[in-house]
């Protein structure tokens, strides 16, 4: 009798549905900023189990026979959820994407675009290559099951500076380098709405893994040359004005200053964790924590400025 129901047990274990793990959900809502062109607007957080990595912007211009995208956003779940995102607004085919450059939150839902041509730098193609599985598993560390399946696919066409036509839209591709060291934008003539990459930062702190802040100061420069009439920033809400590139010189400056300034100083780096952030600064979104990183990505270097140069030794 006991065996008897102990197997009915096993049975009814047995018949249960199989385990299935659900896709986290980006909900991601499209926000139309000019004719045909469409952006998904991350949030302005770090990385987190709870936004699956969503901390990005990402976007897509509808042309008159095909949807191109820029930056496929930081995982499989999100590529596929942008893609149904786009199907239902379009019947078009998605036939181009662009990459702006090789951070994992911009570059990890290549997988939902297979057969459809990815552009990048070649930079961002290199960078990819050397990094991208590292980037890959420190994502899922911090993102969690947002990144179930995600697998890095790397950029298969070269993106090349100057005017394309793509699907009845005329783009222009600006190479810029600084944030890292192949930085894509995209100009959309039409509706002259120019992607930056994380070339801009708004209302949240800006990232320095892969920075040079010379070189970054003088993209900034170009890009304020640009006749647009609206960004999008790599991270926060979208503008249509110059703000988002005062914002992103005024803090890379700062932050360029007060390192130089302490290394001269001769200050270690916990003092240098420690010092005051300007005013003007504390409304940006995730400043500490990005302040703490960049000292840690940048001041190394701006201490080894200030080193003596040791004299050659002369021959006896
Ligand atoms: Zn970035």
């Amino acid at each position: 009798m006991k065996r008897c129901s102990l197997s009915a047990a096993l049975l009814a274990v047995l018949a249960l549905p199989a385990f299935t793990v659900q896709a986290y959900d980006y909900q991601l809502k499209p926000q139309a900023i000019a004719d045909g062109v469409q952006v998904l607007v991350g949030r302005t957080e770090n990385f987190s189990r709870e936004n699956g990595g969503n901390i990005v912007n990402t976007g897509f211009i509808i042309g008159r026979d095909g949807v191109i995208v820029i930056d496929t956003g930081p995982s499989k779940a999100y590529g596929e959820q942008q893609r149904a995102t786009i199907a239902k607004l379009s019947k078009l085919p998605v036939v181009q994407i662009y990459l702006t450059h090789a951070h994992p939150d911009h570059v990890l839902g290549n997988q939902a675009y297979a057969g459809v041509p990815i552009a990048a730098l070649p930079g961002t193609t290199r960078a990819l290559t050397i990094n991208g599985d590292a980037l890959l598993s420190n994502l899922y560390r911090l993102a969690g099951d947002a990144m179930l399946g995600t697998e890095l696919r790397l950029p298969t066409v070269e993106a090349k500076s100057g005017e394309v036509s793509i699907a009845g839209r005329r783009l222009r591709l600006i190479p810029g380098l600084g944030h890292t060291d192949a930085d894509l934008m995209v100009f959309d003539e039409a509706t002259q709405t120019l992607f930056t990459g994380d070339l801009v930062f708004f209302q949240r702190t800006l990232t320095t893994p892969n920075a040079d802040i010379p070189h970054w100061l003088a993209t900034l420069d170009a890009i304020d040359a640009i006749d647009f009439k609206v960004m999008v920033p790599g991270h926060g809400p979208v503008l249509r004005d110059h703000a988002g590139i005062a914002q992103t010189r005024d803090y890379l400056k700062w932050l360029r200053d007060s390192l130089q300034g302490a290394a001269r100083r001769g200050l270690d780096m916990p003092e240098v964790l420690q010092l005051a952030i300007p005013e003007r600064f504390q409304r940006l979104a995730v400043l500490h924590t990005e302040y703490e990183r960049s000292v840690a990505h940048l001041y190394p270097a701006y201490e080894l400025e200030t080193l003596p140069t040791v004299p050659k030794s002369r021959p006896q």
